[in-house]
């Protein structure tokens, strides 16, 4: 490994191939994969990542043109969707690079339908449905079917697929996605008697995967339970046994003893009530610490639990080290992971803070460069302060 000592990420790709696998074990036979790989993986790098599952996923999904370019661009050669609108003049790129796009209003599809023509393409597009989510995508009427139907005899448009996105299939009420799944069950019908019938129907979220809704589908999205992190509390996994692949390190660079009634950080949020031995550590908000976990969260040195006291800062943290034996500078700190037998996951890190998990890994700084392991082996870096990703 190479000798990243102040701070890291590590990720574990065959994690992400095993919550792949088991996800797959789990759905009917010839379901297709969406691999969700938006925001640069969830914070995991959506490159390496991309490259290591390829062959055992159907779709990617991103969220703008230029995180599917960036796939593109690494060689990725199956079909890349993506999942949010792009501004207009981009659709030409997104042609010339054969990534569809979700189509939700008869003017973007018009001007795709026009953009394909200049190039002479035929290009796929995915429709857009709403549901209940209220963020893009057709309402499930007569009107929008009639448009939809305008879009299918664009010379120059094939309609591949058409999807719905649940807004609470991570929660123990499922009524709410139930009812979404209905409404989308029976605009797809109404499509159908119209002649409509696009190949690659799909609607469930990791959520919705787990909990069974919208699996009857051809295909599913697979977002955060790839990574190996839970949607929410309220889901319950225990039919999956997801492992989460990323883990993050600090180090100790500093320790000291404080005497009762001194302060420690900024604001003198935290007073000692006792004399007591502090650590500095080389992560903070910068790396992408939320600071709300300021006297609230917790890291594991040598395996034990060591609380955050005082405000975390842009680059550094201080923890409560009184409880850790034969503790150093240049120890490893784990943020998020595991060490001597106990862990600490994400669910925990972000529990009783205002953030949570999806916004902690996408949070992760570019500052952070994250090591790739296969098979127990360093594989691979995301060093993004010279933003390469090198193949080892
Ligand atoms: C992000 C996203 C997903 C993935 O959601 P997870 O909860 O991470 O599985 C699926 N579909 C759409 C439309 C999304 O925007």
């Amino acid at each position: 490994m190479d000798s990243y000592r102040r701070a890291y990420a590590k990720v574990d790709l065959d994690a992400i191939k095993h919550n792949l696998t088991v996800t797959k074990k789990a759905l009917k036979e010839n379901m297709k994969l969406a691999a969700i790989v938006k925001a640069d993986g969830y914070g995991h790098g959506s490159v390496p990542v991309s490259l290591y599952i390829k062959d055992i996923v159907d779709f990617f999904c991103v969220a703008t043109l230029e995180e599917g370019v960036n796939l593109r661009y690494h060689g990725i050669t199956n079909p890349i969707l993506i999942l949010a609108c792009i501004p207009r003049n981009s659709y030409k790129e997104s042609i010339v690079f054969d990534i569809r796009e979700s189509v939700f209003t008869l003017d973007q599809a018009k001007k795709i339908n026009d953009e394909a023509g200049e190039l002479g393409k035929k290009i796929s597009i995915h429709i857009a449905i709403d549901t209940g989510m209220n963020r893009i995508g057709f309402k499930p009427t007569k009107e929008s079917a009639d448009i939809i139907k305008e879009i299918s005899e664009m010379e120059n448009i094939d309609i591949e697929g058409i999807f719905t996105h649940f807004h609470s299939a991570d929660e123990s009420d499922l009524t709410s996605a139930k009812e979404q799944e209905s409404l989308f069950r029976q605009f797809l019908d109404l499509l159908k008697s119209m002649g409509i019938k696009p190949a690659i129907v799909h609607a469930s979220n990791s959520a919705a995967i787990v909990n069974g809704i919208g699996t009857d589908f051809d295909m599913v999205r697979l977002g955060i339970t790839m990574y190996g992190v839970a949607p929410s509390n309220e889901v319950n996994l225990t039919n999956f046994n997801y492992k989460p692949a990323l883990s993050i390190y600090s180090t100790i660079t500093y320790i000291k003893r404080i005497k009762a009634g001194e302060s420690v950080s900024y604001g003198a949020t935290f007073k000692a009530e006792k004399d007591m031995d502090i650590a500095t550590i080389s992560f903070g908000y910068a790396d992408g610490y939320p600071r709300d976990l300021s006297n609230k969260g917790y890291v594991l040195i040598n395996g034990v639990k060591c609380n955050l006291i005082g405000r975390i800062c842009m680059d550094q943290t201080i923890v409560d080290v009184s409880d850790v034996p034969n503790v150093n500078i240049g120890d490893m700190v784990v943020i998020l992971g595991k060490s001597a037998g106990n862990s600490i996951t994400v669910d925990e890190l972000t529990k009783d803070s205002n953030t949570f998990s999806y916004e902690f890994i996408c949070g992760i700084n570019k500052r952070v460069p994250r090591l790739y392991y296969s098979n127990g082996e360093y594989v691979g870096k995301k060093d993004y302060i010279r933003d390469l990703y090198t193949m080892i």
